[in-house]
Formats: C-alpha cells, sequence, structure tokens
C-alpha cells in the first residue's frame, strides 16, 4: 500500500479550521442545510443616501471622499476621519483601529460607509461603521444584503459565501406535483433565492413578519414534511399486532371498581372506555392521557392494567423518578395486592440479589405489574408477555428514552400497547401536529370536594411574614411544603440554600418537625423522608424539585416557592399541584427576588390568576413557543424552524390534505420531500 504522502493530505484529515467547525455547529453541513439557512435581517447596501438627507437614529450607506483623518489624543484615543459628498459632511470615529485603517480612509480616498447616524456635539457623525474604498463606479449591491444567525467564530462575510454557494449546488427541484402547491406560492428554488437575496424594492416588513409569499412556500414545505413524516409513523403503527385485550365480566377490573375508595369522576369513566376500546383492538394503542395535576390519572392506569393483567398479560409501569415510582408502586400494591395480583419493584437502585429476583420474575411472567423508574427498560429487562406499557409523566422522559422504549417494545411479535400521561396538557393544535400519530384522553375535571388553591405572591423581603404565617398553620396541625430552586449546573448551591432553608425553618418552628429532601441524597434516605410526611408526621418538608412530579399527600395544604421567579410556568404549576388534593383550603406562596425579566413576570402574573393546566400551558405556549414547549431545544432535535402552528394555520391545513394525497400517489416523492426537510430528524418526530 503506498504510503499517504504528509504534503497532501486527504480531505478526511484536514484539520477543520475554525468557522468550519462553528458552521457544524450550527447543523450547517449539507447543501440543503445551508439553503435554508435564512437571514434573520437584511442590509440595504443597494442605494446611497446623501448626507445632509440621512436622519438621525437611521442606518445608512453613505459615498464621499476624505477630507481629513487624524488620531485624537486627547481623552480617549481614536481615529476621527472626515468625508464629505455634494451635500455635507460626515464624521467617521473609531476607538478600535488599526494602521491599515488609516491607510484605508486616507485624505483623498472614496469610501462607501454604512451605519447609524448620530447628531454628536461636533455634528453628524457615525461610530464604527463599516466602510470600504471605493472607485466612482464601484457597483453598489443588486440585492439586499443578507445577514445570518451566526456565532462569534463565525464571520458574516465567511457564511455570506458558503451559504451562497451551498444554495447555488443544493437540489431544490420541485417534488410536489403541479396544482398541490397552494396558489401563488412561487417554487421552491424561486423562494429561496428571493429569501437570501431580496431585490432592492422587496419590502422588508412582509420580509422581517414572514408574511411573504416565499415565507409561505417554505413553512408550507415544512409543515408537509412534518405531516408526512408523521402519516408515515402512523400507517406504519397500524399494520402492527397487539394483543387484543377485553375487559371479563366480574374480572379484575370490576373487582377493583368495586374496592375503590371512591367512585370515579364523569371523566374518569369516559377515558377509561376510551382505553378500554383500544386495549380491545388487535393494534397497539397508542394513547396519550392527559389531565392536570390532581385530576386522578393513576386509578385510570391502574384499571387498564387490571384488564391486561386479566386477560394473561403482564403491564410496566414507569414514572421519571424514583420518589414517584415508589408512591404508584405503595398505591397499586394497596389497590391491587387484595385482589391476588403480583406487583414487582425496579429503579435503578435495586441492586444484587433483589434485582435479579425482580428480573426474573418479569422474565417468567410471575411478576403481572413491573412498576419503575425507566430501569423498567434496560436492555436487561425481559418479559415474558408484556401487554401494557404505561408511562407516567410521559414529557419528563426525554426524547432518547421514549425511542429506546418504542424499539424495546417493537422486540416482541406482539406489540404491547401503550398509554402515556401528562399532566402537562397539550393544547390542540400542538396535539394535532407534533403528535398526529397520537390518540389523545383528556380528564377535564377533578374529584369532587377540592377547595380551588389561592396563588398568592410576594417579594422577598415579606419572608419573614410567611414564615410567621407558616408557624400559625402548622400550630393547627397543618403540612407544609417549601420549595427551594435548582441553580442550573450548581448542585452545590442548590444545597446549601435548601440546608439553610432548613436550619431557618428548624430554628424558628421549635418543637415542631421539619425534614429535607434533595437531590442528593441515597433513595432510601428520600423514601424515609416522604414516608414520614406522608404518615403526617411531619409539618414542613423543605425540598428542591424532587418533589416536583406527582408526590401526593392530601393533608399537605401551604406551599411556599422560593425564588419562583426561577421556574418556568408548567413547573410552577406541577410544584403548585401538590397542594389542594384533599378537602382542605389550600394556600400557595410564590415568594420572587427582582427585578423580575418581562417573562418573569408573567409567569407570576399567570399562576396568581389561574389554576386551570390547560390556560396555563396556552401562556406557557404564547411566552415561550411550542419549539421550546415541547422540550425539543434540549433534545437537539428542532422541530419546526419557520412555520408557525398558530399563526399559519391555513398552511397546516393545506399540508394536512396534501400529504395523504402525496404519500398515495407519490410515495417517491413523499419519501424525499420528507428527507430533504427533516433528514436525521425524522427518527425523533416519532418519538
Ligand atoms: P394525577 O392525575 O395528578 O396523577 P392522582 O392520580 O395522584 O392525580 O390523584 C390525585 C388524588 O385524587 C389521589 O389521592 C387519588 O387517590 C384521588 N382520586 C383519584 N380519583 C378520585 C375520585 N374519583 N374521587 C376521589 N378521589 C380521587
Ligand atoms: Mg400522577
Amino acid at each position: 500500500m503506498p504510503e499517504a504522502s504528509p504534503a497532501t493530505p486527504t480531505s478526511a484529515s484536514k484539520p477543520k479550521s475554525a468557522p468550519q467547525k462553528a458552521m457544524e455547529k450550527l447543523g450547517l453541513v449539507r447543501d440543503i442545510d445551508l439553503a435554508l439557512h435564512l437571514p434573520h435581517r437584511y442590509e440595504d447596501e443597494t442605494r446611497v443616501t446623501p448626507i445632509a438627507e440621512a436622519r438621525e437614529g437611521e442606518t445608512v450607506q453613505c459615498e464621499g471622499v476624505v477630507i481629513e483623518c487624524r488620531v485624537e489624543l486627547r481623552g480617549r484615543r481614536s481615529l476621527l476621519v472626515k468625508m464629505a459628498d455634494d451635500s455635507g459632511e460626515l464624521l467617521l470615529r473609531f476607538i478600535h483601529f488599526y494602521p491599515s485603517h488609516q491607510k484605508t480612509m486616507a485624505e483623498g480616498n472614496r469610501l462607501r460607509v454604512r451605519g447609524e447616524l448620530r447628531g454628536g456635539f461636533f455634528g453628524r457623525e457615525m461610530v464604527h461603521p463599516t466602510f470600504k474604498a471605493v472607485s466612482e463606479d464601484t457597483p453598489l449591491a443588486q440585492s439586499l444584503t443578507p445577514v445570518y444567525p451566526s456565532s462569534a467564530s463565525l464571520p458574516q462575510v465567511y457564511l455570506r459565501k458558503a451559504v451562497a454557494s451551498g444554495l447555488k449546488r443544493a437540489a431544490l427541484e420541485e417534488l410536489l406535483p403541479p396544482g398541490t402547491v397552494p396558489a401563488r406560492l412561487p417554487s421552491l428554488r424561486e423562494a429561496l433565492d428571493f429569501l437570501h437575496h431580496p431585490p432592492p424594492a422587496a419590502s422588508l416588513s412582509m420580509l422581517e413578519d414572514h408574511s411573504h409569499p416565499a415565507w409561505q412556500r417554505l413553512k408550507f414545505e415544512e409543515l408537509l414534511a412534518q405531516q408526512l413524516s408523521q402519516l408515515r409513523a402512523q400507517r406504519e403503527r397500524a399494520r402492527l399486532r397487539a394483543p387484543a385485550l377485553r375487559a371479563a365480566r366480574g374480572g379484575l377490573h370490576e373487582q377493583l371498581l368495586v374496592t375503590l375508595p371512591f367512585g370515579l369522576t364523569g371523566a374518569q369513566q369516559r377515558v377509561g372506555e376510551e382505553i378500554a376500546q383500544d386495549l380491545a383492538r388487535p393494534a397497539p394503542m397508542h394513547r396519550l392521557l392527559q389531565g392536570d395535576v390532581g385530576s386522578g390519572k393513576t386509578v385510570v392506569a391502574a384499571l387498564a392494567a387490571a384488564v391486561a393483567i386479566d386477560a394473561g398479560w403482564q403491564c410496566a409501569l414507569m414514572a421519571p423518578t424514583e420518589i414517584l415510582a415508589e408512591q404508584h408502586f405503595k398505591k397499586l400494591v394497596g389497590w391491587l395486592e387484595p385482589l391476588g395480583l403480583k406487583v414487582a419493584w425496579l429503579t435503578g437502585s435495586v441492586k444484587g440479589k433483589a434485582r435479579q429476583k425482580m428480573l426474573d420474575a418479569a422474565a417468567s411472567g410471575e411478576a403481572q405489574l413491573v412498576i419503575g423508574t425507566h430501569a423498567v427498560i434496560e436492555d436487561k429487562v425481559q418479559f415474558k408477555k408484556l401487554g401494557l406499557a404505561i408511562i407516567d409523566e410521559q414529557h419528563r422522559f426525554g426524547v432518547a428514552q421514549r425511542l429506546a422504549l418504542r424499539k424495546k417494545l417493537a422486540s416482541q411479535a406482539l406489540e404491547p400497547h401503550l398509554l402515556m400521561m401528562s399532566a402537562t396538557p397539550i393544547p390542540r393544535t400542538l396535539a394535532m401536529t407534533y403528535f398526529a400519530d397520537l390518540d389523545v384522553s383528556t380528564i377535564d375535571e377533578l374529584p369532587p370536594g377540592r377547595t380551588p388553591i389561592v396563588t398568592k405572591v410576594f417579594a422577598d423581603s415579606k419572608r419573614d411574614n410567611v414564615i410567621a404565617k407558616i408557624r400559625d398553620e402548622v400550630a393547627k396541625g397543618a403540612q407544609v411544603y417549601w420549595v427551594c430552586p435548582l441553580i442550573e449546573e450548581s448542585e452545590t448551591l442548590d444545597l446549601k440554600n435548601a440546608t439553610e432553608t432548613h436550619a431557618e425553618l428548624s430554628a424558628a418552628l421549635e418543637g415542631k418537625v421539619v425534614g429535607l429532601l434533595h437531590g442528593r441524597m441515597a433513595p432510601s434516605e428520600k423514601a424515609a423522608v416522604m414516608a414520614q410526611f406522608s404518615a403526617g408526621q411531619m409539618s414542613v418538608l423543605v425540598a428542591t424539585t424532587v418533589i416536583e412530579v406527582g408526590v401526593d399527600v392530601p393533608n399537605a395544604s401551604l406551599m411556599v416557592i422560593e425564588h419562583a421567579e426561577r421556574f418556568g410556568l408548567s413547573q410552577l404549576h406541577q410544584l403548585r399541584g401538590r397542594v389542594g388534593r384533599g378537602a382542605v383550603a389550600s394556600v400557595c406562596v410564590l415568594l420572587y427576588t427582582g427585578p423580575l425579566s418581562p417573562t418573569g413576570k408573567d409567569r407570576l402574573r399567570a399562576m396568581a390568576e389561574t389554576n386551570d393546566g390547560f390556560e396555563i400551558a396556552r401562556r406557557d405556549l404564547d411566552i415561550r413557543g411550542p419549539g421550546e414547549f415541547m422540550g425539543a431545544r434540549q433534545s437537539g432535535a428542532e422541530l419546526l424552524r419557520f412555520a408557525d402552528l398558530q399563526e399559519d394555520a391555513p398552511l397546516l391545513k393545506a399540508a394536512r390534505e396534501l400529504a395523504p394525497q402525496l404519500l398515495d400517489r407519490h410515495p417517491e416523492a413523499a419519501s424525499r420531500q420528507v428527507e430533504r426537510w427533516l433528514g436525521s430528524k425524522a427518527e425523533f418526530l416519532k418519538a
């Protein structure tokens, strides 16, 4: 084999330049990626404004001859350049400059400069304008100059060139059959050429608010790709087979209903019926059960589990935290073991012999219901006959975990049914688009006898009054949660904060038990503290957000959230949902430390104004936008870049109508459309 000459490295081994690396980081790898990297604004270098006509505060391009260039030494050292055209004079001021600046802007040179015009003490001036030396016949730009989203190590000039050549090379031929694109929209090629290099006369406002037909075409394409990929996933699923699980007369399901300490609400009965119908079909259920915090999803899950088990299949229930999994375990054991069912417990912290025993019980089918954290989906866990998998608080599981679960479930000859539960309701528009491959059941009613939670917002300066209030309430037998925020990337600080608060409250509430719960504690320690609080032997529980999801202690009636401004809206709502679970009137106090950001203010206001999880979700969507709402940013899967589900509803409708036609009649074009737009992201859309 000939040795590779060091003088001619292959392209694969060539070290990447900083801008190249920066481009990769922005996901700009393929030509199509570059073509779809759109400017977020434009600069107008297509015309020159006479100096005298430029208005203060406006960003303009002027051209003239340098009449003076000198370095000012008094005060701050700076370079001052005076230039003039036929209409007037303009001063250019540079605080950072190199000798090359002086050379380019030497007296007598002709300059084209662009910057914001200011009315300075010495007359009209621009501070740090862009500039270049020109001659009288240097042509002006033919189109608006694009300014691209970029990063510090990626200069605009470099990026502009890369995008322009990517755009030229990208395969942008029309994939959609004639007559299927909404009328008056340009072709994709035309739309992109236009958006990257709009002519001087283009309406900047239509470009900026994305209402221009070129933008519409782009959004339509994106929505279509998304609809296609979901429709494909839906059809793939429809071909799969699952065990048909029917509730038998007088079976476990009925027995559980009879022995429950309460009757179901109308909403629980309705969603229970929807789930039962899915389970009875020989195709896998793929259903999201959404219901506000405290609406009683667990019992609906237990009833579904009873149907599956009665039919001779196993059921798995997964929760995102050990505390929650353990609580489910206790509750379900309480309901189901009296009926003769065998419930097993599996989390990451179950080790050694106990773990092996559980694994054996799952593999032999002896464990009819397995409850745990995501440890339940690990490779080593095998079920004999898994018929139903239930995921609680599904939004808390990462996209990768959800994909792992789906792969795992797909390994049986018959797929299990899948029930996902969430207290973070997904607004209808989102449910329809992100989850086209998902059926949704909604519990829209709380169990009877609940008193609405009163939410109060106080500045942190009122902390002592709040503690005094706690003392009164605790004396009357109340139980209180005190939540300390998670300080991002600093578990230590986080802990210090919680520990200090714990000491402070212990001192203020002499004679009462004040407990502490945080993420660094061993699962057994956490469980012990939770058990003490649940049993009513503890007055105050100081906790970091480990209590955020699902915890159910009906006697707790007061919750204080410290630094409430640091929490997201749905997180605050989840936390608040830990109180108001019994008949006692509950209060939630949000303490904040100012100054509040505008969105921080919006969040606290929303909390004070409504208890309704759907309303909260709607406002959260308004504040954060759909991408972040779905937590997609964290997973790295950008779901919709251009389209907005609410604003672009008409385009969405058109895309929904076209998707099935395209898939049936032009499957090849449909595949290419998905590949062009989603590439590797298509996988994520299925999760
Ligand atoms: P979530 O939907 O937030 O998971 P849970 O399932 O934890 O709510 O239920 C909240 C509380 O309400 C639990 O204590 C549960 O036992 C109780 N509960 C559920 N359904 C009913 C009902 N129909 N009537 C009375 N209490 C109920
Ligand atoms: Mg729950």
